[in-house]
C-alpha cells in the first residue's frame, strides 16, 4: 500500500508536451533524427567552441541528454581524431562501455571494433583503426602503464564522473597531472546533475558547461510501513502497476544478478497464473554478466499493447538510458563494497542507497512524460535513514590494487597524491602493509621485481601473487592456477539452480566436489568441460551455465597471454592438489580462518567470526584451517569459495607475516560437525 508524499518537479509539464518528441515518434524517426532530438544537439556548436577554448571542461547534463553517445561523435566530426589521435571515453561499468560503443558504432554506420570500439577487462574490441574508444575507467588506468602521457589520445572524457568509482577518482589525479605538460590534450569531465562545482574546483576552477535538462514531473509514493521482503513487494508492485496503470514501461532497481533472477522467476510464475487476464508483460533483466545479445533487448521498442518491465542493477541509474520508462520501483538498496581498515576485511554488502541515488532513480520515470516512482520504504526512512550522498568508493574499499598500480607508475608519495577526497590514512597504510607481506614492496616501500610482474595482471594483488607463486620451482602448477583464477572470476554464476529443479541441480553440483575444497571443484568443472570439447549439451546436463564457462575460457586465454609476457613457464601438475593449494595460500594467506574450540571459524589475525557458505563443498567437512576467496555479508559474514590448508603452509609461504605461536594447533583432528541446520535447510535461504 502506497501513499503519495511529494512530487519531483520537472522542467516541462505534460500539457506543454507538444514540441516534445514522444516515444512513439522517436521509434518512427531515423537514427539521424533521433540524434537531432537529443537535448545536447542544440548546444553542439557552443560545446565545441568551449572545448576549443578551454583545456579542461566540466560537462553537466541530465541522464539521457546525449553526453556519452554524442560528444565523442561531435569531436570526431570536428577533426579531433586527425593525425591518428584517439578520443577515449571512460565508463565505470563494463556493460555501459559495451552497450554505448555498440550504439555509437550503429549511429556512425561503422562495424563495432573498427573505428568505434571498446575495451574492458579481459575483452578488447578495438583495432588499429579505432579512433573512438569507450573503455572502463580501470582499463584507462592500465593504459598509463604502457603510455604514461597518453600521447595517442587527443581527448580524454572521464564520463559518469559523479559515480566516483575508485578508478575514476584515481584517474582524476592522473589526468589532471598529465594535462599540465600536454597542452594539446583536451580533458572533459562529464557527469549527471551532481557535484559539478566540486569537479570544477578540483580541476583548478575549470568552467562548467551545463546542458539544460528536459524533465517531466515525477510523483513519488512511499509505503505506509516498512517492507519485510522487498523483493516480494517489488514483484507485487510490478503486477499492480501492470493491472491498474496506463501504458508505460516499468524499471525495477535490484541489487544484483541473483536477486534479478529470482524476481524474474517470480514474475514469470505469477504472470503465467494470471494467464490471458492480463496484457503481455515482457520481463527483461540487465546486469553486468548478462550476455550482450540479451543486454540489447532492453533497448528494443515495446510492441503495441504490451508492457516492458526491466529488472536492473544500479547500471540503469545513470549509465544506461532506456527510453519509455514511466514507472520506477525503488526498493532502496544497492550492493556495495565495505571495508574495515582495522581488520582488513572486505565484503560485499546490501546497503541502503543515498538520497542522491534515490532521486536519480526516480528521475528515470520522467524522461519522456510525467511518471511515477514507487519507493518501497517509508517517507520517514527516506528522511531519516538515507545518507545525502553515496560515500566515494575510495573511502570504503581495499586499495591494494591501485597502490600497486601507482607504485608501478613511479608515484611513490601516495600520501600527497592529488586525491579529490583522500582515502582514510589507515586504508593506505594497510594496503602498503599487505603489498609488503605479499612481497610486492620492499621494506622501504619500493616496488620489487615480483611487484612489477604482479602489476602486469589486471587482477587483485592476491590473485596475481597466487599466479606468480604457481611458477615457482616448487609448485609448478601454473595451468591449474590460471584455470582457478578464471573460474573465480565468474565464480557465482557457474552453477545453475532453477527453482523447479533445485534438488537435481544440487546433486549435479555435489558430483563435482573434490577433496581440497571449492577451488579444486571449480577446476574440476573446467577440466571436465574441456574434455567434452566445450560442449553446451554437457553444461546443460550438469546444470552448468555455458556462458559463464565461455567467459571463463576467454579470461583464461587472456591470462595465458599475460603469463607469456612476464615469462612464466607454463607448468602443469593437475593431480597434486597440495601444490595447487599452496600456491593459493601464497596469494591468499591474509584470508585465513581457523576452527576454534567452540566450533566456530575465526579469522586468524583478527579473530572475527566467519561462516562457511552453505554452497561450499566444505560446508559439512569443516576442516581446521581454511583459506577463503571472498566474504559476503548477508545475515552473517559468509566465506565464499574456501579451500582446506595446513597451518604449516602459512609459515612456508608467509614466514614474515605469521608467527609460529599464532598458528599453534592443539590437535590435528577435525572438529566434530557443528550442531544445527543441515546444508539443505540452510542453502534455501541464501
Ligand atoms: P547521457 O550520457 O547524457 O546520459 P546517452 O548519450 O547515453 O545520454 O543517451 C542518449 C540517448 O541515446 C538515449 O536517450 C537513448 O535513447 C539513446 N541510446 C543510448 N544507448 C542506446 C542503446 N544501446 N540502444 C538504443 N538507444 C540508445
Ligand atoms: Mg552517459
Amino acid at each position: 500500500e502506497f501513499i503519495q508524499a511529494l512530487q519531483m518537479p520537472g522542467t516541462i509539464k505534460d500539457k506543454d508536451k507538444k514540441d516534445e518528441v514522444s516515444d512513439d515518434d522517436r521509434k518512427q524517426m531515423s537514427m539521424e533524427e533521433t540524434r537531432k532530438s537529443l537535448p545536447i544537439y542544440p548546444f553542439k556548436e557552443d560545446l565545441i567552441a568551449a572545448i576549443r577554448e578551454y583545456q579542461v571542461l566540466i560537462i553537466e547534463g541530465e541522464t539521457g541528454s546525449g553526453k556519452t553517445t554524442q560528444i565523442p561523435q561531435y569531436l570526431y566530426e570536428t577533426g579531433f581524431t586527425k593525425d591518428d589521435k584517439k578520443i577515449g571515453c571512460t565508463q565505470p561499468r563494463r556493460v555501459a562501455a559495451m552497450s554505448v560503443a555498440s550504439r555509437v558504432a550503429q549511429e556512425m554506420r561503422f562495424k563495432l571494433g573498427n573505428e568505434v570500439g571498446y575495451s574492458i577487462r579481459f575483452e578488447d574490441c578495438t583495432s588499429e583503426r579505432t579512433v573512438l574508444k569507450y573503455m572502463t575507467d580501470g582499463m584507462l588506468l592500465r593504459e598509463f602503464l604502457g603510455e604514461p602521457d597518453l600521447s595517442s589520445y587527443s581527448v580524454i572524457i572521464v564520463d559518469e564522473a559523479h559515480e566516483r568509482t575508485l578508478h575514476t577518482d584515481i584517474l582524476f589525479g592522473l589526468v589532471k597531472d598529465i594535462a599540465r605538460f600536454r597542452p594539446d590534450l583536451k580533458l572533459l569531465i562529464s557527469s549527471a546533475t551532481l557535484d559539478a562545482e566540486k569537479f570544477s574546483e578540483f580541476f583548478d576552477d575549470a568552467p562548467i558547461f551545463r546542458i539544460p535538462g528536459r524533465r517531466f514531473p515525477v510523483d513519488i509514493y512511499y509505503t505506509k510501513a516498512p517492507e519485510a521482503d522487498y523483493l516480494d513487494a517489488a514483484v507485487v508492485s510490478v503486477l499492480q502497476i501492470h493491472c491498474s496503470q496506463p501504458e508505460g514501461d516499468i524499471l525495477v532497481f535490484l541489487t544484483g544478478q541473483e536477486e534479478i533472477e529470482t524476481a524474474n522467476e517470480m514474475l514469470q510464475e505469477r504472470t503465467k497464473k494470471l494467464g490471458s487476464k492480463i496484457r503481455e508483460l515482457m520481463i527483461l533483466p540487465i546486469y553486468a554478466n548478462l550476455p550482450s545479445d540479451m543486454q540489447s533487448k532492453i533497448f528494443e521498442p515495446t510492441p503495441p499493447g504490451a508492457r516492458k518491465v526491466i529488472l536492473a542493477t544500479n547500471i540503469a541509474e545513470t549509465s544506461l538510458t532506456i527510453d519509455g520508462i514511466k514507472y520506477v520501483i525503488d526498493p532502496g538498496f544497492c550492493k556495495q563494497d565495505s571495508y574495515n581498515a582495522r581488520t582488513g576485511m572486505e565484503s560485499l554488502m546490501v546497503t541502503p542507497v543515498s538520497k542522491a541515488s534515490a532521486n536519480q532513480r526516480a528521475g528515470r520515470a520522467g524522461r519522456t512524460s510525467a511518471g511515477k516512482c514507487f519507493r518501497l520504504y517509508t517517507a520517514w526512512a527516506y528522511k531519516n535513514e538515507l545518507e545525502d550522498n553515496t560515500i566515494p568508493e575510495i573511502q570504503r574499499t581495499n586499495l591494494g590494487n591501485v597502490v600497486l598500480m601507482l607504485k608501478s607508475l613511479g608515484i611513490d608519495d601516495l600520501i600527497h597524491f592529488d586525491f579529490m577526497d583522500p582515502p582514510p590514512h589507515e586504508t593506505l597504510v594497510l594496503a602498503l602493509e599487505q603489498l609488503y607481506a605479499l612481497g610486492a614492496l620492499n621494506h622501504r616501500g619500493e616496488l620489487t621485481k615480483l611487484g612489477r610482474r604482479m602489476a602486469e595482471f589486471p587482477v587483485d594483488p592476491m590473485l596475481s601473487k597466487m599466479i606468480l607463486a604457481s611458477e615457482r620451482s616448487k609448485y609448478k602448477c601454473c595451468k591449474e592456477i590460471l584455470t582457478i583464477t578464471a573460474m573465480l572470476s565468474v565464480n557465482n554464476s557457474v552453477f545453475y539452480r532453477p527453482k523447479d529443479k533445485m534438488v537435481h541441480a544440487d546433486t549435479a553440483r555435489q558430483n563435482f566436489f573434490l577433496p581440497g575444497g571449492d577451488h579444486i571443484t571449480l577446476m574440476n568443472v573446467y577440466n571436465q568441460w574441456e574434455e567434452t570439447a566445450h560442449s553446451t549439451q554437457w553444461c546443460y546436463e550438469n546444470f552448468i551455465q555455458h556462458r559463464s564457462m565461455k567467459r571463463a575460457r576467454d579470461v583464461r586465454d587472456q591470462l595465458e597471454g599475460l603469463v607469456e609476457r612476464v615469462e612464466i613457464e607454463m607448468t602443469s601438475n593437475p593431480s597434486d592438489t597440495i601444490a595447487i593449494r599452496k600456491a593459493i595460500t601464497a596469494g591468499f594467506f591474509y584470508h585465513t580462518a581457523r576452527l576454534d574450540k567452540s566450533g566456530n571459524y575465526k579469522t586468524v589475525k583478527h579473530h572475527q567470526t566467519v561462516l562457511v557458505h552453505p554452497n561450499s563443498s566444505l560446508y559439512e567437512d569443516r576442516p581446521r584451517w581454511l583459506i577463503y576467496h571472498e566474504l559476503v555479508f548477508t545475515t552473517k559474514e559468509f566465506m565464499r569459495q574456501v579451500v582446506e590448508i595446513e597451518n604449516s603452509w602459512l609459515l612456508e609461504v608467509a614466514p614474515h607475516y605469521y608467527k609460529n605461536r599464532e598458528l599453534q594447533d592443539g590437535s590435528s583432528k577435525k572438529m566434530p560437525k557443528a550442531t544445527g541446520k543441515s546444508r539443505e535447510e540452510v542453502t534455501r535461504k541464501y
